[in-house]
């Protein structure tokens, strides 16, 4: 063959592949433009509630899930007078009946992981929360030592007894009380993917107030990157991401969640009091972790999870984050260390030189 026509050959080859991959690439953009994204905020859960989804239906489906948000949201709040929740708290020291099926539920799903870390989350928190002033119309404070030995006593989820076939609901101690804040988001991001998914939506982004929930792959099919707060830094700066692609979806699905001491704190005598609170100790969490992140399949456990690795800390939490199957977890120091669990090498990235990735042991 002569030159001239090797080099047409050669042309044509090339210049087939140049279009090929136009067109593919246009196919992809074309596969990428057909899955319209819809997204609404609202505040509710005390907090800021985003969900966005990609695909027809969109708009139908967030409202739908935003109304199933409204009634877990009166399910679960600790300070409405008239809610189940309240019920069981007023008549604390004897049974309870006639008390909503899903609250049961959620009390049992809490109870569940209460165990599973061992009551560092426990669910009858409440007479601790109370008593710090978390959510009082006066703010918080530091209480009295008497006080705080005295309402840790009214701690203790294996004092919950719940029976779901009659109804009924029992703290065992007058002066109990429940509260759901550590598990609530997280059980309304599981609710909210259930009626997304009902609704027939394959791929959405979740976020309660910082509890992700992702379905399906991302659009473009790049990894979701998942942001981790800077705990000491603006609100929105990450300082890391933690990377889920598609082989990381466990039942088409992730959540992540992270608790810091960031997030709701006061600051007294040059000490910070934040309001995740040690049942062992009935003081603000301090056993070497400034925040903790969850990643796990299920949004409720994930969430409590994230508030009891952060009560363990550093190192009890990351040994019970370390043995539990499809738990993975980053923990961060005051000195601004990074540790994580195995898992979690090829999902989490560093963005932020002053933080430095630690072995653990
Ligand atoms: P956030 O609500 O800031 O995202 P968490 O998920 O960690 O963070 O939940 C913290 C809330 O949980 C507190 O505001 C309080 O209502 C409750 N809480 C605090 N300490 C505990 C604890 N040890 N176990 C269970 N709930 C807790
Ligand atoms: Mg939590």
């Amino acid at each position: 063959m002569n030159n001239k026509i090797m080099t047409a050959i050669t042309v044509v080859i090339l210049l087939g592949v140049v279009i090929f991959g136009v067109y593919s690439q246009r196919q992809d953009q074309a596969e990428d433009l057909e899955l319209e994204e819809y997204e609404n905020t609202a505040m509710m859960l005390d907090t800021v509630n985003t969900l966005r989804t990609y695909g027809p239906g969109g708009e139908e489906a967030v409202a739908e899930a935003f109304s199933r948000l409204e009634e877990i949201e009166l399910l679960l709040d600790l300070y409405d007078e008239d809610s189940d929740l309240n019920k069981i708290n007023r008549n604390a020291g004897s049974e309870v009946e006639d008390i909503n099926q899903e609250l049961l539920e959620v009390l049992s799903l809490a109870k569940e992981y209460a165990e599973e870390n061992e009551g560092a989350f426990d669910p009858t928190i409440g007479a601790l929360t109370l008593l710090w002033g978390w959510g009082s119309e006066e703010g918080p404070a530091v209480p009295a030592e008497e006080e705080i030995e005295e309402a840790i006593q009214l701690v203790d989820y294996e004092k919950l007894h719940l029976d779901k076939e009659e109804g009924t609901a029992y703290l065992e101690e007058e002066g109990m009380i429940l509260d759901l804040g550590a598990i609530a988001k997280g059980y309304a991001g599981d609710k909210a993917i259930e009626v997304l998914r009902e609704q027939g939506i394959e791929r959405a982004f979740v976020n309660l107030g910082g509890n992700i929930v992702l379905l399906g792959e991302k659009p473009d099919e790049t990894p979701w990157r998942v942001g981790i707060q800077n705990p000491r830094s603006a609100r929105g700066s990450a300082m890391g991401s933690v990377d889920i692609s598609q082989e990381d979806l466990i039942d088409n699905q992730i959540a992540v969640a992270t608790s810091g001491d960031y997030e709701r704190y006061f600051d007294d005598n040059d000490t910070r009091y934040h309001h995740i609170v040690d049942p062992a100790t009935g003081y603000p969490a301090d056993e070497g972790a400034v925040s903790t992140t969850v990643v796990s399949e299920n949004p409720s456990r994930t969430d409590a999870l994230s508030t009891g690795l952060f009560v363990l800390g550093l190192d009890r939490g990351l040994e019970l984050a370390e043995s539990l199957t499809g738990v993975e977890a980053v923990f961060i120091t005051e000195d601004k260390e990074v540790y994580k669990t195995s898992g979690m090498d090829e999902k989490f990235q560093l963005m932020d030189d002053d933080f430095v990735i630690k072995e653990w042991q």
